[in-house]
């Protein structure tokens, strides 16, 4: 590191793709390249996954923060570069909104702030720009600048060790000339690569389907990520991963994917669009619903107010936990709020649940003759029971009530790695020892 970088800078960006094409990590990467020779980075690349419930992203809400050091008077043409190559790359769409955020020195607790809400709640336009007038060093925008939330909440979510969990992302992208071909990775090497270096990689295949989920599906230019806790074991796995394309370039991100950050900070409190994590008593049987969603009834214990919670098609045999829940059962549901209008009601849209309490449940039989151990019959109201196959009669047996043994026992539930959304723990990562630090690794990106 040179002496004479000694100013900091957190670079902020985001929506700058669309369902068309590109990708904010791209941009990164691109970024990084022009500036390399410049800066000395204090990170890799953060890539901040923020509140999977807003209506306007395009897939994973993320967004990227840059953190370096750089000498006093080639701040102004880092921001020079910053600007262009996001007006360069862009990916001009009606639903397109990029916002650049540049902040000098030490980034402000405010932003800190702003971080945590943007992973749980939804923050407005003005409320991103007010933030960017008064703890900016510049911001630069698209459209209506949308991005900036985004933006600010990358730098703002450090991602310290000792505060926080995180995981990394190697990306690897095509050749431009493939992008739009089909993505084609060799399953075999995958698979082995994927048990040699378990637990310490995560959510390459889909252990319900096999599926293959390292693969992006739009014409972005990911060719595919993997993920993990130790940079070097990424760049160790992409090696032995075999494609039926060459990989352009790569870059390492540290991330927030795989955490739960968001219900680390969520309340329980139901607003829509909100990250929820909460106890919730179960009021009713579940039910299938057409479209193959499990739906249900419950009560926040926190204030009594009746809610739905939902477990959606995708999220397959966790559907069946959920069914079997019965009344008086008592969760933790993590999820997003929705609310329904028509029906002025919220739904919990559950990404993973704890059982935390079985309720017992009884169910009311005729008993058994006592002559010949057959189930015995009803004799009418108040007239006991009688046996149709050896006639025996007596009007003082009645129903017995057994214990019914229920299906479920208590713990946490997480739908399959195919319907888990980029912030949410896998069971792989829970048995695993905190990082408590991190450093830059030679070859962390390379274009
Ligand atoms: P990709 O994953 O491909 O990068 P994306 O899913 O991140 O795409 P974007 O196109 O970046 O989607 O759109 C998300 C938009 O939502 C951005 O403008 C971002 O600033 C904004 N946003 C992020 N978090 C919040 C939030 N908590 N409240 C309101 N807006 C948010």
């Amino acid at each position: 590191m040179s002496d004479l970088r000694n100013t900091s800078l957190h670079i902020g960006f985001d929506d700058t793709d669309s369902l068309r094409g590109s990708c904010t990590t791209f941009l990164a990467l691109r970024l990084v390249e022009r500036i390399s020779n410049d800066v000395d980075f204090l990170d890799y690349p953060r890539l901040i996954r923020n509140n999977p419930n807003i209506p306007w992203k395009t897939r994973g809400n993320g967004a990227i923060g840059l953190s370096l050091k750089v000498e006093e008077d080639v701040v102004e043409s880092i921001v020079e570069r910053a600007i262009d190559t996001l007006k360069e790359m862009y990916e001009e769409d009606e639903n397109t909104n990029p916002g650049l955020v540049i902040v000098k020195g030490e980034v402000p607790q405010e932003l800190n702030q702003f971080a945590r809400k943007a992973l749980t709640e939804v923050i407005s336009i003005a409320t991103a720009k007010d933030f960017a007038e008064e703890f900016c060093f510049k911001y630069y925008t698209i459209g209506n600048g949308r991005g900036l939330i985004g933006g600010i909440a990358a730098i703002g979510n450090t991602l310290q060790p000792e505060l926080e969990d995180f995981t990394y992302e190697i990306l690897t992208y095509r050749m431009p000339q493939n992008i739009k071909k089909k993505r084609v990775i060799d399953y075999e090497s995958l698979a082995q690569a994927d048990k040699k270096y378990s637990p310490q990689v995560f959510n390459n295949i889909d252990e319900e389907t096999k599926k293959i989920i390292i693969t992006p599906a739009g014409p972005d230019p990911v060719l595919y990520g993997i993920r993990g806790e130790e940079p070097t074991i990424l760049l160790k796995m992409m090696k032995e991963i075999k494609t039926m394309e060459p990989i352009s370039s790569y870059c390492i991100f540290r991330t927030n994917q795989g955490t739960d950050q968001h219900f680390k900070y969520a309340s329980s409190e139901v607003v829509n669009f909100n990250v929820f994590r909460g106890e919730i008593k179960v009021l009713e049987k579940p039910t299938t619903i057409p479209g193959g969603h499990v739906i249900f009834q419950g009560e926040l214990v926190s204030n009594k107010k009746s809610v739905d919670i939902a477990a959606f098609e995708p999220s397959k045999r966790f559907r069946n936990i959920i069914k079997n829940l019965l009344p008086e059962d008592r969760i933790i549901a993590f999820g997003g709020v929705r609310y329904k209008e028509k029906f002025q009601r919220f739904t919990i849209q559950l990404e993973k649940c704890e059982i935390l309490f079985l309720a017992d449940h009884f169910k009311e039989e005729s008993p058994f003759c006592p002559t010949c151990n057959k189930r015995m019959i009803s004799n009418g109201f108040n007239k006991g029971h009688k046996c149709r196959k050896c006639g025996y009669k007596n009007r003082e047996l009645t129903k017995v009530r057994t214990l019914i043994e229920r299906e479920l026992s208590r713990g946490l539930f997480i739908p399959p790695a195919q319907a888990q959304r980029h912030l949410v723990k896998p069971h792989r990562r829970y048995n695993l020892s905190r990082k408590n630090v991190f450093g830059l690794i030679d070859n962390w990106w390379k274009t």
